[in-house]
């Protein structure tokens, strides 16, 4: 499915981002920081249940970009790897990380420090990965 606006969640002093449509439930933030991520509690993402910091460290596991941050106070931004690395998943599909232009399917093009792109040329929200083609769940 298209990827549509992302969800926010304001804190104290960090504001969360989430893109469902670039999910690919691997579930890193739920097992990484409980406290803030439960997806058996609404709202799943609670940004003041853990310092700041240590909820930016946690996001910035989620490989897919799904999960990003802002902090208050014009805390620091995420940084982008250094090198630039791509992988390729079991199923195919592209694992990168660091300072990455992905060109949309609508031509826009958006910087960004972590993505999953689509190997299988099914995914609603190209070129992302949606998890809903053939390499789900790898
Ligand atoms: S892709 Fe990111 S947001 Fe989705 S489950 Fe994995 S770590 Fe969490």
């Amino acid at each position: 499915m298209p990827s549509k606006e992302p969800k926010s969640y304001g804190g104290k002093r960090i504001t969360v981002t989430y893109d469902g449509g670039r999910c690919l439930h691997a579930a890193a933030c739920v097992r990484g920081l409980p406290e803030v991520f439960d997806s058996g509690r609404r709202p799943w993402v609670q940004p003041d249940g853990a310092a700041p910091e240590r909820v930016a460290e946690a996001i910035r596991r989620c490989p897919s970009g799904a999960l990003q941050y802002r902090l208050a106070d014009d805390g620091p931004t995420e940084e982008p790897d250094r090198p630039t690395t791509v992988a390729r998943s079991p199923a195919g599909r592209l694992v990168m990380r660091g300072e990455l232009h992905v060109t949309t399917a609508d031509g826009t093009v958006r910087r960004e420090t972590r993505a999953v792109l689509c190997a299988c040329g099914v995914s609603g929200n190209q070129p992302f990965c949606d998890d809903s083609g053939a390499c789900s769940g790898d």
